[in-house]
């Protein structure tokens, strides 16, 4: 995972703040749970990464997380339930070569609302418990972050042969001596004495 940016990628991301914070606001104020589901209530829209905290390693400048949760209540034995659908692209860290990777991700999700460890492994297995606290009430913006951090590859990688082609790159980072500058104008030199040469088609 990146750790460090960029001055100026980290000043940019200051100047979108405001719009991030407001946004983030909708998505951590309490929701009840219960009446969400009983009223089926569905909640999307998009959000910049940024304003995720767990996840602002992860954004690339300007990133956003497109999401839809709805709400319903469910058959089964946990009846409080949503399908959550996240989709963005994350900044992660190519195995092969350490450069950032820019990586599609994407998911949908069956949530069963729970209120305890012990009813969470009695829910289905198709679907993902979330444990809720006393009052039954969930930030959104706690789920869409277990969402995003679920749908991270394990191993991201450029869909190119990145790892040759950084080594080539290590000359203009400095990591490589650069050829001898005599060797180079050999060239020039070689085609300078050409020029001089009298026996040409005069
Ligand atoms: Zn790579």
């Amino acid at each position: 995972m990146p750790t460090e940016k960029p001055r100026n990628i980290v000043q940019e991301g200051m100047a979108q703040r405001g719009a991030a914070m407001e946004t983030a606001g909708q998505l951590t104020a309490p929701l009840d749970v219960r009446a969400a589901c009983r009223s089926e209530a569905v909640e999307a829209g998009d959000v910049p990464l940024a304003a995720l905290p767990r996840c602002r390693d992860m954004a690339p400048d300007g990133g956003q997380l497109a999401y839809r949760v709805r709400f319903f209540e469910s058959q089964g034995v946990q009846p409080l339930a949503a399908e959550v659908h996240i989709e963005a692209v994350l900044a992660l860290e190519c195995a092969r070569c350490r450069q950032t990777v820019d990586t599609p991700v994407a998911s949908a999700s069956q949530i069963r609302f729970v209120f305890s460890e012990d009813q969470a492994e009695h829910v289905e297995t198709e679907s993902e418990p979330v444990i809720l606290g006393r009052e039954g009430r969930l930030r959104l913006l706690d789920l869409l972050e277990d969402e995003v951090l679920m749908a991270v590859p394990l191993m991201p990688v450029h869909d190119w042969r990145c790892a040759e082609i950084a080594a080539g790159q290590a000359y203009e980072s400095g990591a490589l001596a650069e050829p001898p500058d005599e060797e180079r104008e050999n060239p020039f030199a070689a085609l300078a004495a050409l020029k001089k040469d009298p026996g040409g088609d005069r």
